[in-house]
């Protein structure tokens, strides 16, 4: 490194969506272009920069790599502003938009940055890097199954396949190239239902000009690995330039930094992490827990909740259950479960906890199914530690990811758009039990390729090599101001 001028190392800017989801994957990426000498920013939001300090040791995780710092930039609401209610994120969009964009050129210019990667999410920001003329690397923290139905919906609008009604859910998508043969209406992401006319306009509009701005990227990268998305990365590839697919991240990273430092590398929570359930795990046999959890943004009604716990506690299995402050409806909230059997079931067989360490937890030994909302973060970390899931997808991506894990991964089961208490029992016992083996073998063929993917030589370790080649070369290029 000595024989390096300061001139000659790239400066990366990385800009996340500010979400659990986005900013832990972005954080992964970040460390791992610290590992190769890089000087990072990352621009946060400063309501998340808050809580992640808060929570979590975060600056003692990148206090070894001298060229990493944090900006902030306000994100445009105020204090009290509810950011990860799901029905309200367009608020937060907005309001970071015109919050960031000064912000944005300034340090664009002002700090010299090579290149930034930009969550794909953030459109207003195009602009802005191509005016300074900043080469953009757009990032998903999606799969590349959700990146190419999104390609796919302007064309699905155009043929007529969305709208469709509610009879048609279980009917095959017609328009959708490589996924014709078993995507249903059902599987399509949330916001394609419920359209009429005019909404299906703006639908269209809305992603024509998304992909149009990814398509203007320099690159694409994605959270996602060849061996188990070829397919669809395949399809990208026609659309999009440079593709890289460098994940599962969290995996990646752990692979670079060794077994010693990887705790560090789970230091990204926005929530205060209850350590006490891995004790609870420690007294509990092998394979015997179904670990339960919806993420960081999904909501239930009361309704859901007792159906959800109805299920679990007539499961008559072991659970771990993630129930974060903010999941429940709060004016359903009123008036509180307080049936003695849910709550001597869960005294006897349950924990609940309002975050775990999730990425631990699946690693456990004692963990042997994952009851989840189908995340991209949380279904790589499933197939990274080889835990077979139950889906109960709640929107946007997880409802193609659910799909995927059923239907063509055959890692997992799927109970999209029904949570009675009796199918939440019977399925978690299909999980546990019925279908447990076959379910644990196509997974652990999975997990062994995802670690093939990541070791050296394996296709996203060397993905991942070219992507940092490509951002060295952006030097040579570099604009002067
Ligand atoms: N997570 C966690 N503890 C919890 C619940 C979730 O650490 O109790 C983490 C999980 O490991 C994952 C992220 O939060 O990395 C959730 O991302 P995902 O894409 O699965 O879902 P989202 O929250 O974006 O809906």
């Amino acid at each position: 490194m000595e024989h390096q001028s300061s001139t000659q190392i790239p400066h990366v800017l990385i800009f996340p969506v500010p979400l659990q989801g986005h900013v832990g994957p972005l954080l992964d990426l970040a460390e791992l272009l610290c590992l190769a000498y890089f000087k990072i920013t990352f621009l946060h939001t400063t309501h998340n920069h808050q809580w992640l300090t808060k929570h979590t040791d975060i600056e003692a995780r990148f206090s070894r790599y001298p060229g990493f710092k944090y900006k902030t930039v306000p994100d445009g609401l105020p204090d009290a502003h509810p950011r990860t209610d799901p029905l309200r994120l367009s608020e937060l969009f907005k309001g970071l938009a015109s919050s960031a964009k000064p912000l944005l050129r300034d340090i664009l210019v002002g700090d010299k940055v090579t290149c930034l990667i930009l969550d794909e999410w953030l459109s207003f920001a195009y602009e802005i890097a191509s005016e300074v003329q900043v080469p953009v690397m757009a990032f998903s923290t999606s799969g590349a199954c959700f990146t190419w139905i999104l390609h796919c919906i302007p064309k699905l609008v155009e043929a007529g396949d969305i709208p469709f009604k509610d009879e048609e859910m279980d009917k095959l998508v017609k328009n959708a190239p490589g996924m014709d043969s078993f995507l249903r209406y059902r599987d399509l992401p949330s916001f394609c239902r419920k359209l009429d006319t005019s909404s299906c306009r703006k639908l269209q509009h809305r992603f024509s000009g998304e992909i149009q701005l990814i398509k203007q990227a320099h690159s694409f990268i994605l959270n996602t690995f060849e061996d188990l998305e070829g397919p669809c990365l395949s399809l990208i590839r026609e659309h999009c330039s440079k593709v890289y697919s460098i994940g599962p991240l969290h995996a990646h990273l752990d692979y670079k930094l060794g077994t010693k430092e990887k705790t560090l590398s789970n230091t990204n929570n926005f929530l205060e992490v209850d350590q006490s359930c891995i004790s609870w795990l420690d007294h509990k046999p092998d394979k015997s827990v179904v670990y339960v959890s919806f993420g960081s943004l999904a909501i239930l009604t009361k309704d859901q909740l007792t159906e959800f716990w109805v299920g679990l506690v007539q499961s008559n299995k072991y659970f771990l259950w993630v129930i974060r402050p903010d999941l429940v409806i709060k004016s359903d909230l009123n008036s509180p479960i307080t049936q003695d059997y849910l709550l001597d079931g869960t005294k006897k067989r349950g924990c609940i906890v309002k975050w775990a360490p999730q990425k631990e937890v699946l690693a456990h030994r004692a963990v042997g199914g994952f009851f989840t909302h189908c995340g991209w973060n949380s279904i790589l970390e499933s197939i990274v530690t080889g835990v077979p899931m139950l889906c109960w997808p709640y929107f946007t991506d997880q409802l193609i990811n659910s799909r995927y894990v059923s239907y063509i991964w055959k890692i997992g089961l799927d109970m999209k758009d029904t949570c009675d208490r009796t199918r939440v029992k019977n399925m978690i016992n299909d999980l546990m039990e019925r279908k447990h083996d076959k379910l644990e073998t196509s997974m652990s063929i999975m997990s062994h390729l995802t670690n093939k993917s990541i070791s050296e030589g394996g296709s996203s370790y060397t993905n991942l090599d070219h992507l940092i080649e490509e951002i060295k070369a952006f030097i040579k290029k570099e604009p002067t101001f």
